[in-house]
C-alpha cells in the first residue's frame, strides 16, 4: 500500500514547489470553468478538482437530456482542463464524508465550492410522500444513468397519465423524454434501463402528460427552443385552451419587457390554434394546464398517488413588474399514476458551511463566502463559491462562465490584498492524497475515468449509441480499475 501511495503521489506531484494551491469541489460546468480560469489567470496555480462521483462533468452528464448531444460537446473542453499539467481530477471523493470542509481548507490556500444543487425544492402539501411522486431531478438522473437513481422505483409500465408540476426547461425535458418515440431515443446515450422501460411502457399504453403551471402562458418559465422541440414531437396531440391565452394589460406589460417570454407566448398561441380539435385514440397527448397550483395529492388507498388536486389561480401584481399566482378557492382533480415535481433544484450544505436556507444558497459577495446570512458579516478567508450553490438553480451551462469569472476575480483580488498568501506553504494535492489514502478512500483520477469512458463507448458501439452509461457504483468502480495504478 505504501509503495502504491508513493507512485501515486509522485505521479501527481507539484510542478512548482510553492504554487497557489486551489481545490475546486464539484466537476460540473461551474467547477470546470473556475478551474480553467484559475489556470489561465495564475501561472503558479495548481488546481485540483474533486467530485463525489467516480466520473466528472456533473450536470453535463447527469442533467443534460440524452437527445441534446450538442450541449454535451463542452466535455471536450473540460477534458482538456484535466489534462493541463497543473490540474488534476480526483473522483469518488466526497466532501463531508471522505474529508471535512475544515480539513480541506487546511490543505489549500483557496477552496471553491461548486457542487451544485443535488436535492429538490418541496411543495409542502399533503400527500407529497405517496409512491408514484418523484422529483424531476430523480427522473432525469434515472434516464441519464446516475448511479444514485439506477434503482428508482418508477411505475411507468402501468402508467398512462403523468402530471408534471412546473413549466420550466427541466419540465419540458422530462415531458419530451416521456413522449418522444423511443426509436428516436434508442440512438442517444440514454441509460439502457430507462430506454427498456420506456419502450415497454409505450408498447402497452398511449400516454397522456399534463404540464401544470401556476401562472399563464405569458409567464411560462421555459425557453422557445425547448418549447419548439416538445411541440414538434412526431404525431403528438397538444392540448392548449385558447381561453388561457387571453392577455390582460398586466400580461402585455410583462411581455413588452421580455423577448424570451414573448417568443414562448407566440409559440403556445400558434400551437393552440393549429392543432387538431381532439386526439386520436392511439396518440400520445400533451396538455398544458395553466393557472393552477398543486393543493394536495390523493391516495389510491394503498399509498400510491391517484390524482393531483389543483387550485385555480388568478394573477396579481406584486409591485416588481411581475405577477404572482393567488389561489381562488376553486379546485379540480387530475387523475394520474405518476407525478414529477419540476419546481426547481435545491443545494444542500455540508457541515461547517454557512448556508442561507431560505434562498438555498451559500451567502456570498461576488463568490466570497460570508460567515453568516446577516448581510454584514465577515468573509470566510480562502473559501469561495460558484454556480448554483452561489446564485441558485437557474441559468444555462454558459451562465457559469460569467459566474466563474466573477469568483476567480475575487480570488485574484484577495491575493493582491494579501488575504490569500501563496508563499505560506500548504500541503495541497500531496496532503489531500495522503489523507485519503490513510482513510482508504478509493480515489478515481482522470486517467481512470478515461477507462470508464472507453468501456462506455465500447458498450455503446455495440448498440449503435454514442455510449452505454455504466449506471451502478459497482460497475463504475470496477471499470475505473484504480488498482491498475499500483
Ligand atoms: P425553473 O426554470 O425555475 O422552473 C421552475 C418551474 O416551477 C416554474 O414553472 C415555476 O413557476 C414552478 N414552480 C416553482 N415553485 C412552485 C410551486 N411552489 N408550485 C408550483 N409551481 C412552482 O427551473 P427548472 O426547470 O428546474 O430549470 C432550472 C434551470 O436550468 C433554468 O434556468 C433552466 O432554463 C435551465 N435548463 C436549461 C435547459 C436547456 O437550456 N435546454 C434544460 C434544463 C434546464 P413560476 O414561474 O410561477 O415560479
Amino acid at each position: 500500500m505504501a509503495m502504491c501511495r508513493m507512485i501515486f503521489l509522485r505521479r501527481f506531484s507539484s510542478i512548482s514547489s510553492n504554487p497557489l494551491r486551489v481545490c475546486v469541489v464539484g466537476s460540473g460546468p461551474a467547477g470546470f470553468y473556475t478551474a480553467e480560469k484559475m489556470l489561465k489567470r495564475h501561472e503558479a496555480a495548481q488546481v485540483d478538482i474533486i467530485d463525489r462521483l467516480p466520473m466528472p462533468f456533473g450536470l453535463v452528464r447527469s442533467g443534460v437530456a440524452p437527445d441534446h448531444p450538442e450541449t454535451k460537446i463542452v466535455v471536450n473542453q473540460f477534458s482538456r482542463v484535466c489534462h493541463h499539467e497543473r490540474c488534476s481530477f480526483f473522483g469518488n471523493v466526497m466532501l463531508g464524508s471522505s474529508l471535512s470542509l475544515p480539513e480541506l481548507r487546511s490543505l489549500y490556500h483557496a477552496v471553491v465550492l461548486a457542487y451544485g444543487a443535488e436535492s429538490d425544492r418541496s411543495l409542502g402539501i399533503p400527500g407529497e410522500d405517496l409512491s408514484g411522486i418523484h422529483s424531476a431531478r430523480e427522473f432525469v438522473w434515472w434516464y441519464n444513468g446516475h448511479p444514485d437513481c439506477r434503482n428508482l422505483e418508477l411505475y411507468l409500465k402501468n402508467t398512462q397519465k403523468v402530471v408534471i408540476l412546473g413549466q420550466g426547461n427541466v419540465a419540458l425535458d422530462v415531458a419530451r423524454i416521456l413522449l418522444r418515440p423511443t426509436v428516436e431515443l434508442a440512438t442517444t446515450d440514454i441509460a439502457n434501463h430507462a430506454l427498456a422501460t420506456l419502450q415497454e411502457s409505450s408498447i402497452s399504453y398511449f400516454r397522456k402528460v399534463y404540464l401544470v403551471g401556476r401562472r399563464g402562458p405569458a409567464q411560462a418559465a421555459c425557453t422557445a427552443k425547448e418549447l419548439r422541440e416538445v411541440l414538434g414531437i412526431k404525431d403528438l396531440y397538444v392540448g392548449i385552451s385558447e381561453s388561457d391565452l387571453l392577455k390582460t394589460p398586466a400580461d402585455e406589460e410583462e411581455l413588452k419587457n421580455d423577448r424570451i417570454r414573448r417568443r414562448v407566448y407566440e409559440l403556445l398561441s400558434k400551437a393552440a390554434t393549429s392543432n387538431q380539435s381532439s386526439p386520436r385514440s392511439d396518440q400520445h397527448e400533451l396538455h398544458f394546464v395553466f393557472f393552477h397550483k398543486p393543493d394536495r395529492f390523493l391516495d389510491d388507498g394503498h399509498g400510491h398517488v391517484t390524482a393531483v388536486r389543483l387550485e385555480k389561480t388568478a394573477l396579481r401584481g406584486n409591485g416588481s413588474g411581475k405577477q404572482i399566482a393567488i389561489g381562488t378557492g376553486e379546485f379540480q382533480d387530475i387523475e394520474c399514476e405518476m407525478v414529477l415535481k419540476s419546481i426547481g433544484y435545491k443545494s444542500v450544505p455540508v457541515d461547517g458551511l454557512p448556508f442561507d436556507h431560505q434562498a438555498g444558497v451559500v451567502p456570498n459577495v461576488r463568490g466570497r463566502v460570508l460567515c453568516d446570512t446577516s448581510g454584514e458579516s465577515a468573509i470566510e478567508e480562502g473559501l469561495y463559491v460558484c454556480g448554483w450553490l452561489k446564485r441558485g438553480p437557474t441559468g444555462i451551462i454558459a451562465t457559469n462562465l460569467y459566474c466563474a469569472e466573477e469568483t476567480v476575480v475575487s480570488i485574484s483580488e484577495d491575493i493582491d490584498r494579501g488575504v490569500l498568501v501563496p508563499s505560506l506553504p500548504k500541503p495541497g494535492r500531496d496532503g489531500l492524497l495522503q489523507l485519503l489514502d490513510d482513510r482508504n478512500v478509493r480515489v478515481v483520477p482522470f486517467s481512470n475515468w478515461e477507462k470508464i469512458d472507453s468501456e462506455e463507448r465500447r458498450l455503446g458501439s455495440l448498440r449503435n449509441k454514442p455510449r452505454e452509461k455504466l449506471a451502478t457504483w459497482d460497475e463504475l468502480l470496477r471499470a475505473s480499475d484504480t488498482n491498475q495504478l499500483c
